[in-house]
């Protein structure tokens, strides 16, 4: 090559870097307006979008892929409150980003681009979903998506027990969190996971399963197996932390897998530390990025989230009554190890091994049975609000297997700080829901206010 073609090949390759450094697409706005006949969804973008919209069925999904696009989004795409899109979910995509809708109802679309400033607006044209009986009970949103969790079982055979998986973190060489007194992770969580299963085995209609029941090494990708193996209704990690840098640090967490990304920085700082504790060891997690897109894709991983988030809710509840929480409400993390794309998954941080309250806390016989007892509490109380069909508990609280399930709604009591929307998405519902649940018109809600969580 001569000299002044590696100069124009250079200035070229510099000028083709800068473009596309300068070329992110941003998106700054969402809104989304109902009338009679049609939604119209608006993105307010910092240039013209190049994408790629289509749409999927049952459930029914609009996606939208936006090339070269910014994954920060903007949280009004999060919280539309729209009769005809029931929930908002995204992801990386490549180099850009992959926007999916769920739809009430198979609504056509037509997208287009406007310039100045650049917008991308797509219509979901046709009348809204209206209840589908005028008879069917009114207090759960018409709306919602359908699919339940669970697998659909086989209405034969007799009444199953709702298999609980726990999974006690760490084991063998990777021992986990280390804490004062020489108190190791991998031995605290293992003793309390014992404990939790002997709840659920003494709890009739339930049966508690481990994935370890000694001292082993199992990678994090295998752990949710073991549960699938033994046919989980629901999976529990147990971990603890611990915080050297400040041994003042105490009490548990609940967290809930995050497809959006962490609600906190120590949801985040949390999903980065115990998944790389697996990395660490070299164990092969595969495309990530592919996964997460497989799964984003799939309804009934969509739909354990929101029962995880459910029963997650339940469990802080308890928590909190037996003991310090370092965070008052659920988080949602990316761990892989709750990254299952068909059971309900929990993460739970017992406490923190750095703290020497806590220590004492989670090595006392009986402090460890009131904290498996308050865990067991929560997970049940879902169940009881939302019993897999074909399960004993199916008959014990709603008669015949063959009745429909009736509509179960869990009931919230609103605390200082909440505020409509956040209660709604820590539930995994949308806000015209949990409006709709509990005849509110507007977003005032009080302390102390009792409010109906639609289960779906
Ligand atoms: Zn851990």
């Amino acid at each position: 090559m001569n000299r002044s073609f590696v100069r124009v090949f250079a200035g070229l390759v510099s000028l083709l870097l800068t473009l596309s450094v300068v070329a992110k697409t941003e998106v700054s706005g969402v809104r989304a307006v109902a009338k009679a006949d049609s939604t119209r969804l608006v993105l307010e973008l910092n240039q013209t979008p190049t994408f790629r919209k289509f749409h999927l069925t049952s459930p029914n999904r609009l996606v939208l892929d936006l090339q070269d696009t910014s994954t920060q989004l903007p949280s009004s795409l999060f919280n539309l409150d729209d009769p005809r899109i029931n929930n908002v979910r995204a992801a990386r995509r490549g180099n850009g980003v992959r926007l999916v809708f769920d739809l009430a109802d198979d609504f056509p679309s037509k997208a287009f681009t406007l310039e100045g400033p650049a917008r991308l607006v797509v219509d979901l044209l046709g009348a809204q979903a209206v209840t589908a009986q005028p008879t069917a009970n009114t207090d759960v949103a018409p709306a919602a998506p359908a699919a339940p969790a669970a697998p659909v079982v086989t209405p034969s055979g007799p009444p199953r027990d709702i298999i609980v998986a726990i999974d006690p973190g760490h084991g063998g060489k990777d021992p986990g969190a280390l804490g004062r007194g020489g108190v190791r992770e991998k031995d605290v969580v293992l003793k309390i996971s014992q404990r939790l299963k002997a709840e659920f085995d003494r709890t009739p209609g339930f049966k508690g399963v481990l994935t370890r029941t000694g001292d082993t090494f199992i990678p994090l990708g295998k752990r949710p197996q073991i549960a699938r193996d033994q046919n989980a209704d629901f999976f529990v990690s147990m971990h603890a932390d611990s915080f050297p840098k400040d041994s003042r640090v105490y009490g548990g967490g609940v967290y809930a897998l995050s497809l959006r990304g962490a609600t906190s920085e120590t949801a985040r700082w949390l999903a980065k530390r115990e998944n790389a504790v697996d990395l660490s060891h070299g164990v092969d997690l595969g495309d990530v990025e592919a996964d997460i897109r497989r799964v984003l894709l799939n309804m009934s991983m969509d739909s354990a989230i929101r029962i995880s988030k459910q029963a997650g809710t339940q469990v802080i509840g308890e928590m909190k009554g037996v003991g310090r929480m370092h965070r008052r409400q659920l988080e949602q993390a990316n761990f892989v190890v709750l990254r299952s794309p068909d059971i309900p998954s929990l993460l739970i941080e017992l406490g923190f091994l750095s703290n020497d309250q806590d220590v004492a806390r989670l090595t006392n016989t009986a402090e460890q049975k009131k904290i498996a007892a308050a865990i067991r509490r929560g997970i049940v109380r879902y169940f009881e609000n939302a019993p897999p069909p074909n399960t004993q508990l199916y008959l014990d609280t709603r008669g015949t297997p063959t009745a429909p399930a009736a509509p179960a709604a869990l009931e919230y009591k609103v605390q200082r700080g909440d505020t409509l929307s956040a209660i709604a998405s820590r539930n995994g519902i949308s806000l015209s829901a949990l409006r709709q649940a509990n005849q509110l018109s507007g977003d005032s809600i009080r302390v102390g206010q009792k409010l109906l969580i639609p289960r779906s």
